[in-house]
């Protein structure tokens, strides 16, 4: 079975090791050396202003909301995992859903401003694929109207915009360090902020409202990575470029021998040193799209339909349909994409992909 993707095992001596000092140090959680050690490490790595690791990559964007969003209404893109919708719906604000740009899939800045309303808390929007928004619109946008930015960069690890980390945009950015993720520690992930009170008002927040035992500083949850999380990061990190190298195989392969008068590919905005995080398509109809799905699942390789449905039609919320939205999640596919996958079953996709329009 060829799935969409497949979680980067490092070797296992090198976890083992990294469990060892956990045992020797007789320390499971709660600013462990193994902790601190990934915290220093991803910071240097990503060259990030302050970073949080976090239990799981839904959290901080819970976290920030909570902080921010203030029960008020809360501008995002449909275009997204579900996750970005939810984590709004639990924090008891609305979402409002503003529709994407066709080509960037992120969502449409010139959309926004007619958006707001006295209302209006905050903007979360999705660096989507790893694709950045764009923060500078988005930026001006929430200055004119004393809005917070929160981005969800779940896809983003190693992204950089403009010679810079995407974490450092925004007033929070997230990532998630899941298993199906570029970077991962099983279940994980972190939040970026850019400057020291910000930074505290997430700190608190993700260790149940206090800092020192006693000291209070408002309501908080457990959001906190563990030791045994941190040894799956120290494991994976040093093999993240490697990682990104063999994924920017696989695209380049893809790109070179995709037809394109079929299907159409990412645009990846100007000034981005993206990371191979997905390889999506969109085809000319459903009707395509679900022929080469039945074409692939004959030779048994699964891709996968993110992102669909488009998140306004969720069937909790009520909201305006978002068309471009919902053009593109019916139409776009992730093709198969990690380090391992070989020529001869990217072959084998290219072939099946290329004539879902011969039939
Ligand atoms: C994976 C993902 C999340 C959630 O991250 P978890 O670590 O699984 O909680 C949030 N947003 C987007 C866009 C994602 O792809």
């Amino acid at each position: 079975m060829i799935n969409v993707t497949k979680t980067f095992f490092p070797p296992i001596a090198e976890y083992q090791a990294q469990v060892q000092r956990i045992w020797d140090n007789q320390w499971l959680t709660n600013n462990g050396e193994l902790y601190q050690e990934l915290t220093l490490k991803l910071q240097h790595f990503l060259r990030v202003n302050q970073i949080i690791p976090m239990t799981n990559g839904t959290l901080p964007i819970q976290i920030a909301l909570n902080a921010y969003a203030k029960g008020g209404e809360v501008i995002t893109t449909p275009f997204s995992y579900v996750a970005t919708t939810a984590s709004i719906v639990w924090e008891k604000c609305t979402p409002v859903f503003v529709d994407i740009h066709p080509e960037y899939l992120t969502i449409d800045e010139s959309k926004i401003e007619a958006a707001i309303t006295k209302e209006t808390t905050a903007i979360l929007a999705t660096h989507v694929y790893g694709n950045p928004c764009d923060v500078e619109t988005i930026e001006a946008i929430a200055k004119k109207h004393h809005l917070k930015v929160i981005y969800d960069a779940a896809h983003c690890f190693g992204v950089t915009y403009k010679g810079q980390s995407i974490f450092n945009y925004g007033d929070v950015s997230t990532c998630s360090f899941h298993a199906t993720k570029l970077f991962h520690t099983g279940e994980g992930g972190a939040l970026f902020c850019q400057n020291q009170q910000t930074y505290h008002d997430m700190w608190y927040r993700h260790n149940f409202g206090h800092d020192g035992p006693e000291e209070y500083y408002g309501l908080g949850i457990n959001a906190k990575m563990s030791e045994l999380q941190a040894a799956m990061g120290l494991c994976v990190l040093p093999y993240i470029d490697a990682i990104i190298k063999e994924r920017k195989r696989v695209c380049d392969y893809y790109n070179q021998h995709l037809d394109f008068s079929n299907v159409s590919q990412l645009t990846i905005r100007d000034n981005t040193d993206w990371n191979y995080a997905y390889y999506p398509i969109v085809f000319a109809s459903e009707e395509h799209l679900i022929q080469a799905i039945q074409n692939l699942a004959a030779e048994s390789i699964k891709p996968r339909r993110y992102f669909y449905p488009s998140l306004e039609t969720l069937p909790y919320l009520t909201s305006e349909q978002c068309p471009i939205a919902d053009y593109i999640a019916k139409r776009v596919l992730c093709l198969p994409l990690y380090t391992t996958l070989e020529e001869r079953v990217l072959k084998n996709i290219v072939n099946i992909i290329n004539s879902a329009y011969s039939g």
